[in-house]
């Protein structure tokens, strides 16, 4: 079985750029490692200053900031971009989780925020919403492999034609499986991408949510979703290989 209908790419040979300013080290890299591998565009601003000048100079496609930065507030970056006229997307980070922080976010031009600390698939998810959303790039909302249709929009789930019901973490864990076929992810690489980069808990949880998802696809050996022992997991595609 081939993986007809499966998209991955925006269909263009350029790469999305992002921007991210942020002044947090592990945070910014974090955010560089993992946009790098979905195949973004990446440069860090560790400050407002350089942020603002690097937008000018690259004119990105989408801009990640943050609020609390060294010299100015994200808001103040915010208000100066859309000050000049540009419209691209801008995603801010937040730390605090007070509503009127969002509202601020909002009414200085943000397009989205996202709380800290936040898990990369909700991260990619809005990125992918507010490219768009700007018609910067064209992805497909709807991944097919083998009989399993995955909206992510809609955010539904068909197996055979048959509904699924999925929790969120399920249908992030099915999605990325889907849209990186073969790759082996392990359990710590899962935790971070689905639970965040400082969850706290243990791997195994990530076992546990495996198993409920391999249960609701009704996986049986061969299986889709298979295990490496001592490493992760990895989905495959191909049926019977
Ligand atoms: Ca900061």
């Amino acid at each position: 079985m081939t993986r007809e209908g499966f998209d991955v790419s925006c269909g263009s040979s350029r790469k999305t750029q992002i921007l991210v300013i942020e002044d947090e080290d592990t945070i910014a890299e974090f955010l560089k490692t993992g946009l790098k591998y979905e195949g973004y565009g990446v440069t860090v601003a560790k400050d407002a200053v350089t942020g603002l000048d690097s937008a000018r100079e690259s004119n990105p496609d989408l801009i990640i900031l943050d609020i609390m930065l060294p010299d100015k507030d994200g808001f103040e970056v915010c208000r100066r971009l859309r000050r000049r006229g540009t419209s691209i997307p801008i995603l801010m980070l937040t730390a605090k989780k007070e509503i009127s922080d969002k509202v601020e976010g909002l009414d200085a031009g943000a397009d989205d925020y996202l709380t800290k600390p936040f898990s990369f698939e909700e991260l990619l998810a809005r990125i992918r919403a507010l490219l768009r959303r700007s018609g910067r790039a064209v992805k497909t909302t709807e991944l097919r492999v083998v009989d399993i249709v995955l909206n992510t929009e809609t955010r539904e789930v068909f197996k055979g034609g048959k509904r699924l019901t999925l929790t969120p973490r399920e249908f992030s864990l099915l999605e990325l499986f889907m849209r990186h076929p073969r790759r082996v992810f392990t359990r710590e690489t899962l935790l971070n991408r689905l639970w965040g980069y400082d969850y706290p808990g243990e791997t195994n949880i990530v076992d546990v949510h495996v198993s409920h998802l391999r249960n609701k696809l009704g996986d049986k050996p061969p299986r889709l979703i298979r295990t490496h022992y001592g490493v992760g997991y990895a989905f495959y595609p191909e049926e019977g290989d």
